[in-house]
């Protein structure tokens, strides 16, 4: 069904491997992130929690952003409250370029216990997951309640509500002081092969999507963080009784970010001549820093 043999090519870290179960109308996603991921944690000195939080993230990132065709295409992922410890994340996905940073309150966190829940961090929050679809420019956002124990389950509840395709997500992540891993799976049930978004009849209860959520909520935390044990090897453990399941290595995943002088030059070009003599600081230079790499510019204007 899948190419097993320990002579071919396995993925490990982070490389995406999209696949399709065609006898059950599924399709999926699943990851595993290592030295990106460590990459884009390390521009910043987050707490334990913090990084956790940001891991879980930029994996949902990755699932949600590899579903997109279209190369050029963007999702991102905000999680946003008012008053919570954690008041702003933000990550996003392009052609397999992922980035994202975490807004806290260090001091109100450190009043929290070690594994604090998602409501501890939020408070009442809300997930905004917005698609821009280069192809037709057209942008597509679904907001739901940062309800549920995890980013995860508010990813889950947003295809429910907003895409009205089942679907479900496991990630899992193991971090030690000198790295990091996480990983994820996304499937979902198309039946049809209907991949549009306007869908006429949702069954939540189809029998071979019960069978598929059954089959892949059986996937545990560790399979998914195992470095030992290919994404192949993950799919085979879990479909192996299908008839057929197709496999698509999808993107190689890098830590992008766009910010660089020519950037923030571009931008800044567009503001009045007044407001950029009211950014400059005394030596005349404009600053501008970037809270994805944490990084400061100088930017000559
Ligand atoms: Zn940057």
């Amino acid at each position: 069904m899948m190419p097993a043999s320990p002579e071919s090519a396995e993925t490990g870290h982070d490389q995406v491997l999209g696949f399709t179960v065609p006898g059950r109308n599924a399709r999926g996603r699943v990851v595993r992130m290592g030295p990106v991921l460590e990459r884009i944690l390390g521009a910043h000195a987050y707490p334990a929690a913090i990084r956790h939080l940001l891991a879980e993230a930029l994996v949902l990132t990755v699932l949600m952003g590899s579903l997109l065709k279209d190369e050029e295409s963007q999702l991102t992922v905000q999680a946003q409250t008012e008053g919570g410890i954690v008041d702003l994340l933000v990550c996003d996905y392009r052609a397999g370029e992922v980035r994202g940073y975490v807004r806290h309150d260090a001091e109100r966190l450190s009043a929290l216990g070690a594994n604090p829940s998602l409501y501890a961090l939020f408070g009442k929050g809300y997930l905004a997951i917005t698609f821009d679809l280069a192809a037709t420019g057209q942008r597509y956002q679904g907001i739901v309640p940062l309800e549920g124990d995890s980013l995860a389950a508010a990813c889950e509840s947003y295809f429910a509500q907003s895409e009205q395709v089942p679907t479900l997500i496991r990630v899992g992540i193991r971090s030690t002081a000198q790295a990091s891993v996480a990983g994820g799976l996304l499937v979902q049930h198309l039946p049809d092969g209907e991949e549009g978004r306007e869908r006429l009849h949702v069954r939540m209860d189809h029998p071979d999507w019960e069978h598929v959520a059954v089959i892949a909520g059986s996937l545990r935390h560790d399979e998914l963080v195992d470095s030992d044990l290919s994404l192949e090897a993950v799919l085979w453990r879990l479909f192996h009784d299908e008839r057929e399941v197709r496999i698509d290595p999808g993107a190689v995943l890098e830590r992008g970010c766009r910010c660089s002088v020519d950037y923030y030059q571009g931008v800044l070009s567009r503001f009045a001549a007044a407001d950029l003599d009211e950014m400059r600081d005394e030596t005349g230079t404009i600053s501008v820093d970037c809270a994805f790499c944490s990084k400061v510019f100088a930017i000559p204007v």
